[in-house]
């Protein structure tokens, strides 16, 4: 039994970059202004332990800040908008609040 945990562990350990960090694959975590910069998900926003961007200090967003739609899987991010109100992600940043 403890083989088998140990062996989850390193698999776990390869899919993580940093050392000690842990993904959380929900909510999905958006830096607005980031987006603007470079429209895509950055893999950073879901370390579990991080709830601000560290380039712009606004905290991620979870859901659309227009209609509170939480944002689907970065792979469905076909415009960068939200799907619901068609806010892009990239004016979202307006309402990011200053961590
Ligand atoms: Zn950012
Ligand atoms: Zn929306």
């Amino acid at each position: 039994m403890s083989q088998l945990i140990g062996v989850q562990v390193e698999r776990l350990y390869e899919m993580l970059p940093p050392k000690g960090m842990t993904m959380k694959p929900r909510p999905i975590r958006l830096c607005g202004a980031c987006y603007a910069e470079a429209p895509c998900h950055r893999i950073e926003w879901q370390f579990k332990e991080k709830m601000k961007c560290d380039r712009h200090q606004f905290g991620l967003l979870t859901k659309c800040t227009n209609c509170e739609t939480p944002f689907s899987i970065p792979s469905d991010w076909v415009k960068g908008e939200c799907p619901h109100c068609s806010l892009p992600f990239a004016k979202m940043a307006k309402r990011q609040k200053i961590y």
